[in-house]
């Protein structure tokens, strides 16, 4: 086959055209992502190897080799890794635009700077070669098969692949450096360099002797560690080298929150190297709740998405999970039974919910900014995860009407009123919503604080989870509200109570607003919540929650909303005056008017739209027309 010509993708060409042109302060890492590069493509083979140990056999140990050649100015990368064939080399550098092209550029747009460094994480790592070379080489061929091919662009919109000559598998880049990039052709920069970024690669990084005055070559020298990161001892590794191999596996560019490091030896052997990043990555809300956490056995890379390593709910951590003990050929299907990762998976649940316990006491403003990132992930284990409940619930954190900040379940408990006996709370969609909502009143006025709740996963694992610390947890949107035994510790509240004393008795505007009102409210009753709003709806004891209701009906899993309990304020000038009405005549169209206009009210307070939106529109406006 002759030589090919190829126009990069319309996104790739932008990306290089800013790769190529700009000046970066951070260039350097061009060698990082290609070594990193070399290292993937070292882990995919011995990966396959695992099923077809042929593709390695004679050359069996990994290697990243680095040239440097003074007189031609280039630097080289081999490995004997994967390789790529004619279709790779296609669908890999050059014509498919990944969608991270467009990411990375619209995060470049943005920063004067331009930081480069995180180009790895959005997938064209590779492009960075552009930003040091005028021209660059790649020849490669793929593990268990023959051809070889050259692939050679000068970053200018098109690329050639032609068939070339390369005697073992893997890939060499050839970097030809710009006039501007000189320093890297450099035996002491070079090495700076891969010490600095590629320490944690695990296979080793060598940079070939430069040649002596006799023309004799220096045995190459090998620049990195070239041990898995997680199997070194934790005090001999440094947080700037756990943040690098946390953005290398990761794919990550924030500072992890959270390292978790363990070499666990006992039933089962593993070491555990975990991250919880400090910032939401993309797919945490997936529907598949994947894990991101890759599996190792005795080093060898198994998975990523080891079904029951982890639990969903700890599905923003990052990291691997190394153990010796499981099976090295190993199916996904057998992992998923095998006793031995269930064991694990335990060990690293505890560990995991250890550390964020820690986090918690030791700094609540930090374990703050954690619970605003993944406190909604973790509280699906409230419901999924029984053995852990109590654990989790210490772990949980609310919003709630005592102040800005977060609580948690204790200090509730601790900030309780004298005869207070439940922990109330008020489920929602919308924080704005939910802390307006007329069925605070009473609660405010009386000062007891009320958890605000408005995760949609909150509503199911409330169906889990009824008490803390022997206390009910009680919502305040269902069932009637049990104040009375609760001390008032302000003038204003004890001013409500004696208002209330001399409140009129509703049961002639009670028996007409039924009468009126039929099917459409399960009761009408008296309110002890409510201070300054005429009216609210609550759920009838037993009957599913308002908000659990409004989701489900949301979701389409419910169509009907079921009646609910019609609550007046007796000391609101609305109802005395209705009240006053009620005993009088019969036949009041005023009266039946505020019935329905009052329960549309109730609906709109939460929310909701009038049950007959043309009708409502209609009364309000008789009437207005009668009061003006
Ligand atoms: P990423 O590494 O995030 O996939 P890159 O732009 O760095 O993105 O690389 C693009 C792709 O090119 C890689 O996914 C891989 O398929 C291929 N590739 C790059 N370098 C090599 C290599 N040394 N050996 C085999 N494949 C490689
Ligand atoms: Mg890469």
């Amino acid at each position: 086959m002759s030589k090919e010509t190829f126009s990069f993708q319309t996104e790739v060409s932008r990306l290089l055209d800013i790769v190529a042109g700009s000046l970066y302060s951070n260039r350097e890492i061009f060698l990082r992502e290609l070594i990193s590069n070399a290292s993937d493509a070292c882990d995919k083979l011995r990966h396959n190897a695992l099923t077809s140990p042929s593709l390695i056999e004679g050359d069996a140990d990994f290697k990243i080799e680095l040239a440097i050649d003074n007189k031609a100015k280039t630097l080289t990368i081999s490995d004997n890794g994967i390789g790529m064939n004619h279709d790779d080399l296609l669908a890999t550098l050059g014509t498919i635009a990944s969608s991270g092209t467009g990411a990375f550029i619209e995060a470049l747009g943005k920063d004067d700077k331009k930081d480069m460094s995180l180009i790895g994480q959005f997938g064209v790592g590779f492009y960075s070669a552009f930003m040091v070379s005028d021209k660059v080489e790649v020849t490669t061929r793929k593990a268990g098969e023959e051809e070889a091919w050259l692939w050679i662009s000068d970053g200018k919109g098109e690329f050639t692949i032609e068939e070339a000559k390369r005697d073992e598998r893997g890939t060499t880049v050839v970097l030809h450096m710009k006039k501007d990039a000189q320093e890297f052709v450099d035996n002491s920069r070079v090495t700076h360099i891969v010490k600095t970024y590629s320490d944690h690669i695990s296979f080793p990084v060598t940079l070939a002797g430069a040649a002596g005055e006799d023309g004799e070559e220096a045995a190459p020298e090998t620049l990195n560690e070239a041990s898995a990161i997680w199997t070194r001892a934790a005090k001999d590794i440094t947080a700037e080298q756990y943040k690098e191999f946390y953005h290398h596996s990761a794919h990550a560019f924030d500072e992890p929150w959270v390292t978790i490091h363990n070499h666990i030896e006992g039933v089962v052997n593993y070491t555990n190297l975990l991250f919880i990043p400090s910032m939401r990555p993309f797919d945490l809300f997936d529907p598949e709740r994947k894990s991101h956490v890759k599996l190792y056995v005795n080093r060898v890379f198994i998975t990523e998405q080891a079904d029951g390593l982890l639990p969903p709910y700890l599905r923003f951590l990052r990291g691997v999970v190394d153990s010796e003990d499981l099976s090295l050929n190993i199916s996904r299907e057998m992992l998923q039974n095998d006793p031995k990762l269930a064991k694990i998976r335990s060990g690293l649940v505890k560990k995991v919910l250890g550390e964020l316990k820690k986090k918690a006491n030791k700094d609540a403003e930090s374990y703050a900014e954690f619970w605003g990132n993944f406190g909604i992930v973790l509280k699906e284990g409230l419901v999924d995860d029984f053995a852990m409940r109590d654990k989790l619930l210490e772990l949980t954190r609310f919003k709630s009407t005592d102040g800005e900040g977060l609580t948690s379940l204790a200090n509730y408990v601790e900030r309780m009123k004298d005869g207070q006996e439940a922990i109330y709370y008020l489920t929602g969609e919308d924080e704005n919503q939910v802390s307006m909502s007329p069925h605070l009143e009473g609660f405010k006025a009386k000062g007891v604080e009320v958890l605000l709740l408005t995760d949609p996963v909150d509503e199911f694992w409330l169906q889990h989870i009824t008490d803390f610390d022997g206390k009910q947890l009680k919502s305040i949107t269902r069932g009637a509200a049990d104040l009375d035994n609760v001390k008032s510790d302000d003038a204003d509240a004890k001013k409500d109570d004696d208002k209330a004393e001399d409140a009129p008795v509703l049961d002639n505007l009670i028996a007409a607003i039924k009468l009126e009102l039929g099917e459409a409210v399960k009761d009408v009753r008296p309110s002890k919540r409510l201070t300054e709003s005429p009216v609210c709806l609550v759920a009838d004891d037993g009957d599913l929650d308002v908000n659990m209701e409004r989701l489900l009906r949301r979701t389409g899993q419910m169509t009907m909303g079921l009646p609910r309990v019609m609550e007046l304020n007796p000391t609101h000038t609305i109802v005395k005056k209705l009240s006053e009405r009620a005993g009088a005549n019969g036949d009041d169209e005023l009266l039946k008017d505020a019935a329905h206009l009052l329960l549309d009210q109730a609906r709109i307070s939460e929310g909701e739209t009038p049950a007959d939106p043309a009708a409502f529109a209609k009364r309000l406006a008789s009437v207005m027309e009668r009061a003006l």
